[in-house]
């Protein structure tokens, strides 16, 4: 399809509301054009121009099938032709939402009993909080109603999910967070852990934090922990050593449940199929979407443990029907795009790819990350990772804001046809490629990034 790129360059600055975009400096051209993206295929998009992007990202960490999967679009298109909608309200179904039910309640961590579907991540962690409240409500324990989520946790942007997420910048100007969230410390070892507090000290400090809040607040007040297996875009940061077996004993200690935000760590980015396995926890509920999909379809699920769901389901004579749902709740062509993606997954062992691919990618970074004099840390885990810059690595100080570092590498990367993202939170560059990956794209990847690094380095020091 040949477009007019001038035209639709002025239509989008003139009618789209951008997220995460200066609005201003957009609005009057500072910014540059948009970029128009056409057409994807493996780990590459092309824009309107004909250049090509590696996408070291999957789009926002979501493409995890790689672009242009035409199994993936043929199962939508089937189904569309078949039967493009019906709800999922009174009992309707369809075969693809009932054989993706029994294929992610199976497949899960933890005794996972029923599924519950949305449209993104941001309103499966709302869901995730009314069926906490909705659970000791009907089991008679109408105060145990906060949630604690971390510093750095992203949970998303809507309100009871963005009050979740915890970086003031999703909450200024906006009046987040709601009172019933609070939020306890990153795990974060290199920021965080005091001088000689080895990796296990620290989580054991997390851990003992969290007890405290826990003490603090009220067992009686509390009804969940929500947190990502892997801090993600917090800094794409692996929990330290000791740490998920910290938090669970304390969480189990005073019945708080616990959600495992696997938006991002779903289907294979670990090296595991859920983040979860990675880890060795134990959720009472679990939220997916992104790598459901792959992003072909808008569709995330709140997976249900069997704990939380025996209390709805014995409290139902007493309250009636479930109230909640959405017009696109089970969507059937979601449904016959994630069971379409979660066959590739299995089929060509994409938790395998990350994990094998995955090593070589982290030790390509740190070989030729880790020793530089701006690099403060290179970490990451199967698929994803992250290299931090530092003003200074002897006395771990950051970057003047100012300078903007990461922002800086991120568009040098660009300039030379990689996209890795600038993460909020420090001078992070982060990378999330698809996890059809192979060795060789890593390379291509690292070499680029490399080149990046160094050219704003040479402007640095
Ligand atoms: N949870 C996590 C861990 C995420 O990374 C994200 C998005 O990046 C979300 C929730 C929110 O998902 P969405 O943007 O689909 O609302």
């Amino acid at each position: 399809m040949s477009i007019n790129i001038k035209d639709i360059a002025a239509k989008d600055r003139n009618t789209v509301l951008h997220p995460f975009t200066q609005l201003k400096d957009f609005a009057t051209g500072k910014l540059g054009e948009p970029t128009i993206v056409e057409t994807g295929k493996g780990i590459r998009i092309q824009d309107a121009h004909g250049n090509q992007l590696i996408d070291g990202f999957a789009g926002l960490y979501c493409v995890n099938v790689g672009y242009g999967r035409t199994e993936v679009a043929e199962a939508i298109s089937r189904q569309a032709y078949r039967l493009a909608y019906y709800h999922s309200y009174a009992a309707h179904t369809t075969d693809e939402l009932a054989i993706l039910s029994d294929r992610l309640v199976k497949m899960a961590p933890g005794k996972m009993s029923k599924v519950f579907y949305g449209m993104s991540g941001s309103d499966a962690n709302e869901t995730q909080a009314k069926l906490v409240w909705y659970y000791n409500n009907l089991r008679g324990k109408p105060t145990k109603k906060k949630i604690i989520s971390r510093e750095r946790g992203y949970h998303g942007c809507s309100v009871v999910s963005g009050s979740m997420t915890g970086m003031s910048f999703y909450h200024d100007h906006m009046d987040l967070p709601l009172p019933q969230i609070d939020h306890t410390g990153v795990p974060h070892h290199y920021w965080g852990a005091n001088p000689g507090e080895t990796e296990r000290e620290f989580s054991a400090r997390r851990a003992a934090e969290l007890d405290e809040m826990i003490e603090t607040l009220g067992p009686d007040n509390v009804g969940a922990f929500i947190a990502e297996p892997v801090l993600g875009t917090g800094g794409i940061t692996p929990p330290p050593e000791g740490y998920w077996e910290a938090i669970q004993v304390v969480l189990k200690k005073h019945d708080v449940l616990l959600i495992a935000d696997e938006v991002i760590t779903g289907f294979g980015r670990t090296g595991s199929m859920f983040g979860s396995q990675h880890y060795g926890i134990e959720p009472d509920l679990i939220t997916v979407a992104k790598g459901l999909t792959s992003a072909y379809f808008p569709l995330s699920a709140s997976i249900v443990g069997e704990k939380v769901y025996k209390v709805m389901e014995e409290g139902a004579d007493k309250v009636g029907a479930f109230s909640h749902g959405y017009t696109y709740s089970g969507h059937p062509i979601g449904a016959a795009a994630a069971n379409a993606v979660i066959d590739i997954v299995e089929k060509e062992n994409l938790p395998g790819n990350a994990r094998e691919v995955g090593a070589y990618f982290q030790a390509q970074l740190k070989e030729k990350f880790a020793q530089l004099p701006i690099v403060g840390e290179v970490r990451g885990v199967g698929l994803m990772g992250a290299i931090e810059f530092v003003g200074d690595r002897e006395n771990k100080t950051r970057f003047d804001p100012s300078l903007k570092v990461g922002a800086r590498v991120s568009k040098a990367a660009r300039d030379r046809g990689l996209i890795a993202r600038a993460m909020p939170h420090g001078d992070i560059l982060g990378f999330a490629p698809p996890l059809v990956i192979t060795k060789e794209e890593v390379d291509e990847i690292v070499s680029i990034a490399e080149k990046a690094v160094r050219s704003v380095m040479d402007e640095l020091v």
